[in-house]
């Protein structure tokens, strides 16, 4: 995957007023840089931080929010109050910010000064209400924002920043994203549909179809010399059966496989796609239902939804920008069948195929199997199993009259036993709270059948990435019960039937 983070950054504006004189306002502009530095070296955030002039008046502030929104590499802006800046200043720049906002809330030093704090130190060192004032007028404006609250040395302040860095960066790739739907959606499903003008509206992705033939022709027409590379390339990466190796019974099947792959990849890279969808009722002249070939794009980072779960597709996309470069993967899942030991429950999660490797970091197996449904060749795929560790699992239905997210955090947790004659891609999970409360709650929630996965992108992130698009969340998680969640629910239906103009 290439790094969606190579060409952004993000602004850091400081507040302050003319009230001061230069030398206080050079004090500002050193102090503001010193923290860009420091948060620049530490290497924590995904994207580079880049100051800006400190703003001191209604004019420039405007201004500059308005460049921002023009900046395509600007993913959003840090804002800080280093000393006071009166802000109804402020008004007619938050109300023309159109990108992310994060109000940094912190100061120059770590500690009070003891001996020698004096009236010009605390003048100069007075975020602590600056800020207040500043956020009085965001909040008085409805002006979403992320809020972090310390100083710039502490990793868990440089954390919740980097967090917010990339849920920006999520936000902006749902603006660009462009959808590929290889047919219609699977028929007579009703969760995996959606409107998809709506989409576009709110989050920006854009969303259209393409006749499966149209990638067909792509897929016959690459080289055998770019299908034996390809295929070189699996048995370094993968665990090859020997039937699908060069020599083996089945490796037609694979130079198949590769084929898929490289057709599918050079039909989006060619149409500025960074999601897609397949559907197994529709395809048309292709001779296996794409497995390995989805599973490795989705590795490479593109978003990919089964059945036409465009919906999905969305998400895996969202995640697969937030959480890059952090270990972990993010991935379509289905909630297939249940381990109803009781206080020992556990959902198993995989898909026909299409589950992506990096929830794994163990080496992939490659194999060739019957698949029931699709009517085509057998497929090849990559089996394994997601690592033991905590995870989120995220859907997005449309309600109706709006989109909802529903998601829980679980814990993956490794197989009690070997499944032999189970060759796909899966998770085993325990959910939080506890599995009767969390499934009552999903299903309460008119959760879908398929998430997406994340090992990388935690359930704050989430959080955020629906204020920032102001989609509903219902949230599941520790501290859930299914009376509150009603209530929650309840709440959240006359909210989002208040606020939306969907
Ligand atoms: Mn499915």
């Amino acid at each position: 995957m290439q790094n969606p983070y190579a060409s952004s950054y993000v602004w850091f504006l400081t507040g302050s007023q003319d009230l001061y004189g230069p030398e206080v306002l050079d004090q500002v502009a050193q102090n503001s840089a010193e923290i860009v530095a420091a948060l620049n070296a530490s290497g924590d955030l995904a994207a580079e931080v880049v100051a800006q002039p400190t703003l001191k008046d209604r004019d420039a502030i405007r201004r500059t929010m308005l460049a921002a929104n023009a900046d395509e590499n600007c993913l959003g802006v840090i804002v800080w109050m280093h000393t006071f800046s009166p802000a109804k200043m402020w008004i007619q720049g938050l109300n023309a910010l159109d990108k992310p906002m994060l109000h940094l809330h912190t100061q120059a030093n770590v500690g009070i000064p003891w001996e020698s704090i004096d009236m010009d130190f605390m003048n100069l060192n007075q975020a602590a209400h600056g800020d207040r004032e500043f956020a009085y007028m965001a909040t008085r404006l409805g002006t979403k924002r992320a809020v972090v609250v310390g100083h710039v040395s502490d990793a868990r302040v440089r954390r919740e920043i980097d967090d917010w860095v990339r849920v920006a960066a999520g936000r902006a790739a749902l603006r660009s994203m462009r959808l590929a739907r290889f047919g219609d959606n699977m028929r007579n499903v009703a969760v995996t549909e959606g409107d998809k003008t709506e989409a576009e509206a709110v989050f920006g992705v854009s969303v259209n179809t393409w006749g499966v033939n149209e990638l067909v022709e792509v897929v016959d027409a690459v080289s055998d010399a770019a299908v034996g590379a390809l295929v070189a390339e699996y048995e370094t990466l993968y665990d090859v059966v020997p039937e699908l190796r060069r020599g083996g019974d089945r490796h037609e099947s694979l130079r198949y496989g590769a084929r898929l792959e490289l057709g599918l990849r050079a039909f989006l890279e060619g149409g500025g796609f960074t999601a897609f969808t397949t559907n197994f009722e529709d395809l048309g002249g292709l001779r296996q239902l794409p497995g390995l070939a989805v599973q490795r794009l989705m590795a490479d980072g593109y978003g990919f939804g089964a059945e036409g779960d465009w919906k999905t597709a969305v998400l895996v996309r969202a995640a697969k920008v937030m959480g890059f470069g952090r270990p972990g993967g993010a991935s379509l899942m289905e909630d297939y069948t249940y381990h109803l030991d009781p206080g020992n429950e556990l959902i198993l999660g995989a898909h026909m195929l299409e589950v992506c490797p990096t929830l794994s970091s163990a080496k992939a197996r490659l194999e060739i199997h019957p698949l029931g449904i699709g009517d085509r060749e057998d497929p090849v795929r990559l089996v394994f199993t997601a690592d033991p560790g905590p995870a989120v699992v995220v859907s997005l239905a449309d309600m109706g009259d709006r989109f909802r997210l529903t998601a829980n955090t679980v814990t993956n947790v490794d197989l009690p036993h070997d499944m032999p004659r189970l060759p796909v891609g899966r998770a085993l999970w325990a959910s939080e709270p506890d599995f009767a409360t969390a499934t009552t709650c999903w299903l309460l929630a008119g959760g879908a059948h398929h998430t997406c996965m994340s090992t990388n992108v935690s359930i704050d992130m989430w959080r955020a990435l629906a204020d920032a698009t102001g989609v509903e969340l219902a949230e599941i998680g520790p501290d859930t019960s299914v009376a509150g969640f009603r209530r929650e629910l309840r709440a959240s239906a006359a909210y989002h039937r208040f606020v939306t103009n969907f």
